[in-house]
């Protein structure tokens, strides 16, 4: 139900009606706005159909790099929560929504505003700040849905903010996490025992969005693509890479990259060395099968068994 509907039967409705209307917490709903896919996905798993969730970005765009477009600008507006991963993944675009939309509701500090990121231990923090390391991740890094076991902190911490927004339907929050919960344990039992064989395998990564992912699965990173976090590859780094893998297939284990990112330079990497590249997506959307947080893993895991059994 629309909040213009629920003001509209004060002045028209008989009262019984008004009532019923206004006794109807399960009719409600609350508007999240997300800056990336998987926090829609864990809303809805959440909230179901007392939540309407909406993304800024899809699966196959870089959620470093989007514009603050009037129409995200207007969902903002209207939201009654903001849930990003924070970290400064959306430096370049969220601060300019939050002002443009003027909404205090979901302004930091508040119930609607949840920066999911800062709910699970970060990893490459730096000890300092030194942007000769590249202007990205200078917070830690921030791609923190590679590990399932953070959507644990962070289901939790947005059940609270649905609740403390939308009180009336507090239990049906709770409800659906719990659901989630016991869900999502089970799930990851079941990963962990497919991925026994990753175990110690060597990936080269086209940028570092995959931390999370690696130290979950015990991948060993030995390189990125990118010379520096958000640098794009150039040619003498690659060629630096293909001399440190050697050519016979055996320098590394995978060479992987995100679903947004141009497959070329880890295609020409993976055809000199002999080494596979895959790409995984790293949200739901990231690939068609990536349909929601439980087909994502399964075929993050998939991909990678698929790739080298
Ligand atoms: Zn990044």
């Amino acid at each position: 139900m629309t909040s213009t509907l629920r003001k509209l039967p004060v002045l028209v409705c008989p009262v019984v009606f008004c009532m019923m209307l206004l006794s109807a917490p399960l009719m409600a709903d609350i508007k999240v706005f997300t800056c990336e896919p998987e926090w829609t996905a864990l809303a809805q798993e959440i909230g179901g159909d007392l939540v309407d969730a909406e993304s800024a970005t899809h699966g196959l765009q870089d959620p470093h790099y989007i514009q603050a477009r009037p129409s995200l600008i207007a969902k903002v507006r209207q939201a009654d929560l903001l849930v990003c991963t924070g970290s400064q993944l959306e430096v370049g675009w969220l601060p300019a929504l939050l002002t443009k939309a003027n909404n205090p509701k979901v302004l930091p500090g508040h119930d609607g505003f949840l920066e999911a990121g800062s709910l699970v231990r970060k990893l490459d923090v730096p000890e300092s700040v030194d942007r000769s390391q590249g202007d990205m991740h200078v917070g830690g890094n921030p791609h923190v849905q590679g590990n399932p076991h953070n959507f644990t902190a962070i289901a939790k911490g947005l059940a609270e903010h649905m609740s403390r927004i939308d009180p009336e339907n507090a239990a049906a929050y709770q409800t659906g996490l719990e659901s989630f919960l016991q869900r999502w344990e089970t799930a990851i039992k079941g990963w962990e025992q497919r991925a026994q064989p990753l175990r110690g395998r060597k990936v080269v990564a086209h940028h570092r969005s995959f931390t999370y992912l690696e130290d979950w699965l015990g991948l060993e990173e030995l390189a990125t693509l990118e010379p520096l976090p958000g640098i794009p590859p150039t040619s003498s780094h690659l060629a630096e890479l293909l001399e440190s893998l050697g050519t016979d297939g055996k320098g590394a284990d995978y060479i992987i990259r995100e679903a947004y990112q141009t497959p070329k330079a880890s295609e020409w990497l993976a055809d000199k060395t002999g080494i596979p590249a895959v790409m995984l997506p790293t949200t739901v959307g990231g690939s068609k099968e990536a349909t929601d947080l439980f087909t994502l893993f399964d075929d993050v895991l998939d991909r990678l068994l698929g790739a080298k059994p």
